[in-house]
């Protein structure tokens, strides 16, 4: 579609701009003066028909007047011409011919012709057809305009409310899933676990002794620290299904929907020793000491009319464990 905008013209609903194309120099001073007197009617003579498109794509005129008969190329063949062409397709198109014709008529109307004249109108009717074509045809180019307009603030929309989900969604340290967002997943999961039978698992993960780790090192090494932890749960999601998040603190989660008691110690285990080879240097539980997690483990095939609420407080238990235990393994009550 046309995607240039009208200037000057897109502004004025009353303005108009023609397009004559037509072989006698004749006929053009007899338009050029009957419509001399209009306030807004631009006019434009074409006498080489060979030249017509071109100059169309050139002065977007809001109507053209086109001849019928011209030598060396047909009129009608023009008027399809105009049409094939993206730039020309929407413009109006007033047949100027000899006679009444019926046959010519139809023809005209065929090839995609708006409206017919016998040459020449008087200006009183050759002055309103060219105002009432321009103006449904500058209305055409507006609401399109105003449809694209929509198109793209409808896309910006969504983009917009995509960013927002996200953030609303995602933890400001680490960039995993927040607390927030780990409850609706798992509820959601919970429920579907529960009416397909499936298991559901749970990893809840805590970083040893961090409180240390802040005192020895500083909270931006921290900071650092469970950027790192957060990089290794996000590594350790094998399907696009599996959701790493921040429970709170330098507390981390991941909800394994599908997986059993002995897939999810599998990942487990290997996160535990990921943490392990990040190689992070600690002072606890002693000197020389590498950063550690301890990671509590529940499986559940949820039974019907149960609550989430149970896998977290299991996988709590086995947290507790591995902590119990002696911290730096995995745990499952
Ligand atoms: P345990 O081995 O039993 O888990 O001991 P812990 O010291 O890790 O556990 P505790 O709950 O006593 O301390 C957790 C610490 O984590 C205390 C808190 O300051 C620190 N912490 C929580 N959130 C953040 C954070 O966003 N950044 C930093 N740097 N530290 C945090
Ligand atoms: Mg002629
Ligand atoms: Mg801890």
């Amino acid at each position: 579609m046309n995607d240039q905008p009208l200037d000057g013209l897109s502004t004025n609903d009353n303005a108009a701009m023609v397009l004559l194309v037509d072989d006698q120099a004749m006929i053009a001073e007899a338009v050029r003066r009957g419509l001399a007197q209009e306030d807004n009617i631009d006019f434009h003579f074409c006498a080489d028909p060979h030249q017509a498109v071109a100059q169309a794509m050139r002065i977007k005129p809001t109507v053209i007047l086109q001849d019928l008969v011209m030598p060396g190329l047909d009129g009608l063949s023009l008027v399809r011409e105009y049409r094939n062409n993206p730039a020309t397709q929407d413009i109006p198109i007033i047949v100027l011919s000899t006679k009444e014709d019926p046959l010519v008529k139809s023809a005209a109307f065929a090839a995609g012709a708006n409206d017919y004249l016998v040459k020449l109108p008087d200006t009183i009717e050759l002055v309103a057809r060219i105002r009432y074509h321009s103006r449904s045809y500058l209305t055409l180019l507006q609401r399109d305009e105003a449809y694209r307009a929509l198109r793209v603030s409808q896309q910006q929309l969504l983009d917009t409310n995509l960013m927002l989900q996200r953030l609303m969604n995602s933890d400001g340290l680490t960039g995993l899933s927040n607390r927030r967002h780990f409850d609706e997943y798992l509820e959601l999961e919970w429920r579907r676990a529960m009416r397909e039978q499936q298991q559901l698992s749970l990893l809840m993960v805590d970083v040893d002794y961090f409180k240390v780790y802040n005192d020895s090192f500083g909270h931006l090494a921290g900071d650092e620290a469970l950027r790192q932890v957060a990089e290794a749960l996000r590594g350790s999601c094998a399907r696009p299904t599996d959701l790493p998040a921040r429970y709170g603190g330098e507390e981390f989660a991941l909800v394994l929907p599908n997986t059993s008691p002995g897939g999810a110690r599998l990942i487990a285990e290997k996160l535990r020793q990921t943490v392990l080879a990040l190689d992070i240097p600690h002072t606890a539980p002693e000197a020389g000491s590498r950063l550690t997690v301890s990671i509590g483990l529940a499986t559940q095939t949820p039974p019907i009319g149960s609550h989430c609420r149970q896998l977290i407080l299991a996988a709590d238990k086995g947290l507790y464990q591995a902590k119990h235990n002696g911290r730096n393994q995995v745990g499952m009550a």
